[in-house]
């Protein structure tokens, strides 16, 4: 007994069980879609209790759970996956979204107002650069950007010279950068946000997208991070048929942006919540399976001669300093995401996607078939040109999604693809 009461079992163990109680259910297995758009309130006194809580008009009681109200404010597929998917981060709580996007403009919008200051690090996924830079500007937030890969000294002096430090109220970082893979150190962007909130009595709050090492491979709050974001479209949904986000931190801050959730409706619909549920059944194994693929196929590609530049961690080394310590320090695996100038350029790059057969040429990453797209002409097109070219991302680049096809097939795509150059 002693000896069963000690062992935690892994989150891999926990993701067909966990939340769900099948008696509620008339048994079944798996927990049901609750395709509805409204709850029936045994008593007027519990939907009173249930609405108290639901708008902030009382703390809940000692293990009072909110009752089910209104799929806009809670739905059980939507509450059973947003405790799943808890267990991974080990963070205290979550909310869902109907998008990646979504999660990360509530967000953005919960914690900034006019005036203030963001500080990101580039590149960053196409939409929330836009929306940071061409939307959040609008409404009088500034912002300060600066490199993957820089120092924390580097970082220091950006943020001095701007003459915006006084305003600072974040820090969005994306790592590993989308789509060249640089790193961004997590701990030393919660020791910058701890000496600006000490000096300007902010409390800056430190934001990591983790959707390019999704939930396995990557857990920013062990290193500090208020919040954690993902497009759960990518890894989580894992299977290229569903578009959903998910944001997790502590019970505090996640019950402010689940009230914004509220307000704004971009919850994910029951359905959606549904299949991430499935989808988190097989998170674990997928993910194992890509990671191990795409340290394979990173070693085909470092010994092709049409191949200028991979750029994957695993090619780092100690002679690179500190993004090699960065990724032994905060990454699991090298991850399933490749990028790799062909030799020439747009011309060459475009002949090897249009010759691929078994990988799809696709945007997108991080479902069961590799995907393959071109990071400058697709994914990061509306990214100004010169910050394009600072990035290295050129004509020449392709940026791959391994799949969780057999790695030999995914090479022999790859190399018969580089032979039409
Ligand atoms: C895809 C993606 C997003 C946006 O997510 P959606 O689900 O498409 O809204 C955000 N960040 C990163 C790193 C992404 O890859």
């Amino acid at each position: 007994m002693k000896e069963e009461k000690k062992h935690k079992m892994r989150p891999e163990s926990l993701m067909m069980s966990y939340g769900y109680k099948p008696e509620l259910s008339e048994g079944a297995v798996k927990c049901p879609i609750f395709q509805t758009s409204t709850f029936v309130f045994k008593t007027a006194e519990d939907g009173k209790a249930f609405f108290q809580v639901a708008y902030g008009h009382r703390t809940p009681e000692e293990g009072e759970e909110l009752g089910l109200i209104y799929s806009r404010l809670n739905n059980p597929d939507l509450e059973i996956l947003e405790n799943r998917l808890t267990l991974w981060d080990e963070a205290e709580d979550c909310a869902v979204f109907e998008s990646g996007m979504s999660a990360i403009t509530t967000v953005l919008l919960e914690f900034l107002r006019p005036g203030d200051t963001i500080l990101i690090s580039s590149p960053l996924y196409g939409g929330s650069d836009h929306f940071i830079k061409k939307i959040l500007t609008q409404f009088g937030i500034n912002v300060i950007e600066f490199r993957a890969g820089k120092s924390e000294g580097e970082i220091y002096k950006t943020i001095e010279d701007s003459g915006l430090s006084k305003n600072l109220k974040l820090i969005y970082i994306e790592t590993p950068a989308n789509p060249t893979n640089d790193l961004v150190d997590i701990q030393i962007c919660k020791s910058i946000a701890t000496h600006f909130s000490q000096l300007t009595g902010n409390h800056i709050y430190l934001v990591v997208d983790n959707t390019y090492m999704g939930p396995v491979w990557q857990h920013p709050l062990k290193f500090g991070a208020d919040l954690v974001i993902y497009s759960a479209t990518k890894y989580i949904g894992g299977h290229s048929d569903v578009i959903a986000g998910a944001c997790l931190g502590s019970k505090e801050l996640i019950s402010r942006i689940r009230v914004l959730r509220t307000f704004l409706g971009n919850m994910a619909s029951p359905n959606t919540g549904w299949l991430l549920l499935r989808s988190l059944e097989t998170l674990k194994a997928r993910m194992d399976i890509q990671a191990a693929n795409a340290d394979k196929i990173a070693d085909f590609l470092n010994n092709h001669p049409k191949i200028d530049k991979v750029y994957f961690p695993g090619n780092l080394t100690e002679k690179d300093g500190l993004p090699y310590h960065t990724k032994v320090k905060q990454c699991l695996t090298n991850g399933g995401m490749i990028s790799f100038d062909v030799k020439g350029g747009e011309k060459e790059a475009f002949t090897f996607l249009n010759a691929l057969k078994l990988i799809k040429l696709a945007v997108s990453l991080g479902s069961t078939e590799s995907l393959a797209e071109h990071p400058a002409t697709m994914t990061h097109v509306d990214v100004e040109p010169q910050l394009l070219k600072e990035l290295s991302i050129t004509g020449k680049m392709i940026r791959l999604s391994v799949g969780v096809e057999y790695f030999e097939d995914i090479i022999e795509d790859i190399r018969q693809a580089l032979d039409k150059i």
